[in-house]
């Protein structure tokens, strides 16, 4: 027999029973999105590889090592690492950012990053993110915060810590950087391969290393708070006190200066300690400078993402309950083959209005269906005979109670069990249940 195949390392199914639970949170995202003015936008799954050199960086770890990345037919192409990119070349390219100010949008799309797999954190894995471009002052990105903010409350989600931080903008970060270089220039030799090179094209990445030694180096190293300039001191002073307008808690913290290097000014990030070492469930921040890179005019934007992954996961371990799938509401049960017509007539009308109603198609016998219509969680079970069909009467048996109804059947066969009395006793008993 052949081998089966099984699914690649950092990659999951998610199957019908788990499916309520993305949903849960896809459609509570796509809720709040919509109270606050966001479209969806769908982009492609890869791009070309030139874009994320160009705007994620050649010196994050995004860029040097968890992109998969093929050459077909001489061009180079590369699977999404993250949404941003793809999202502003869209809305560029498509006009968009001619259009009125701000222009916001989110999306829903997986993400594929050469990671090593652990709970968290996968190798394809999911996120809802939001962009907003056009607007520089602090009160966007009040906005924009508040909005994840938002999301996270509506799904219930507790120990959550927002965490804000400032990374200045070129012209504060240039001091900075002189300083961060003098600071790790004779710690040099303890630093891994990928931070040297980063000392001198990126020191600020160093920061963000996730080698146990390279952080511990880099927790003395000085703050970007210090080297703020008063136009970015004074947007992160407004931003805070926005937030404290909204009554959204925050916690300043210096360390944070995000994967990616098109950050500007503002930075946050949600975490939880309620799913282990990958905490983070949103991270997002202030990208003024991206959209000129990438070839377009100097727009300034902002946006997040998080994680659906890790957003499920901690769901789970909080117990919080996630939204319930529709139920069935009936199983048709024919006595035998010559009453399937009748079954199958009868389970259309009912779908158009709008219930989940099953009839047998795998020819099981009577009490067979009936443990049958036990396992879906059928609502109502209804036998359907030859007696039944002449006279045009049927019982419909609740099947949490085990209590029998008697209904009546249209007699009118042209419309075929068009009773309307079947959709409205429906929906009382449903209430009743
Ligand atoms: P981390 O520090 O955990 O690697 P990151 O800074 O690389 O995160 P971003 O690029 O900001 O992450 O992506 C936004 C969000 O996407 C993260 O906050 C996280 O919730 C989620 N995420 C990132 N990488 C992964 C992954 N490999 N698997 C699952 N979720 C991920
Ligand atoms: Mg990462």
């Amino acid at each position: 027999m052949a081998l089966i195949i099984k699914r690649p390392n950092g990659t999951e199914d998610v199957i019908p029973k788990n499916i309520n639970k993305w949903n849960t949170v896809e459609n509570t995202a796509r809720d709040v999105a919509s109270m606050y003015g966001f479209k969806e936008i769908r982009i492609p799954t890869f791009e070309n590889t030139e874009l994320f050199q160009r705007s994620v960086g050649e010196t994050t770890d995004v860029v040097q090592k968890e992109m998969y990345s093929v050459i077909a037919k001489e061009t180079k192409f590369t699977l999404r690492p993250e949404g941003t990119a793809g999202t502003i070349r869209a809305m560029m390219q498509n006009g968009l950012l001619n259009e009125a100010m701000p222009q916001k949008v989110f999306y829903i799309l997986s993400c594929f990053r050469h990671e090593r797999p652990q709970a968290g954190r996968l190798r394809e894995f999911h996120q809802f993110g939001v962009e907003m471009a056009g607007s520089s002052l602090p009160s966007a990105d009040a906005d924009v915060i508040s909005m994840a903010n938002d999301i996270i409350n509506m799904l219930e989600i507790k120990n959550v810590e927002l965490k804000i931080n400032s990374i200045g903008c070129p012209k504060c970060r240039a001091e900075y950087h002189k300083a961060l270089k003098g600071y790790f220039e004779n710690k040099k030799d303890k630093l891994c391969d990928t931070c040297l090179s980063r000392l001198e094209k990126n020191p600020m990445r160093i920061l963000d290393c996730k080698s146990p030694v390279c952080s511990e180096i880099a927790k003395d190293a000085p703050l970007i708070l210090d080297y703020l300039c008063d136009e970015c001191s004074e947007h992160f002073e407004k931003l805070k006190s926005y937030l404290d307008n909204l009554n959204i808690k925050f916690k300043v913290d210096p360390k944070i200066v995000r994967g990616l290097d098109y950050y500007t000014k503002t930075v946050f990030e949600f975490v939880t300690t309620d799913i282990g070492a990958q905490g983070t469930i949103c991270g997002g921040g202030r990208y003024d400078g991206l959209i000129e890179q990438m070839g377009g005019q100097k727009t300034p934007a902002l946006g997040f993402a998080m994680g659906l992954e890790r957003l499920i996961l901690t769901m789970e371990n909080q117990g919080i309950s996630f939204a319930d799938d529709m139920q069935c509401s009936l199983y048709i049960a024919p006595m035998d083959e010559s009453i399937v017509p009748y079954a199958m007539k009868l389970a259309a009308e009912l779908r158009s209005s709008g219930l989940w109603v099953e009839y047998d198609t795998v020819g099981r016998g009577l009490k067979s269906q009936m443990k049958y219509s036990d396992k879906l969680g059928a609502a109502f079970t209804m036998v359907l005979g030859e007696n039944e069909i002449n006279e045009k009467k049927a019982k419909l048996k609740n099947m949490k109670t085990g209590e029998e109804t008697d209904i009546i059947l249209d007699s009118s066969f042209s419309k075929h069990f068009s009773d309307i009395a079947i959709g409205e006793m429906f929906d009382e008993v449903l209430e009743n249940i």
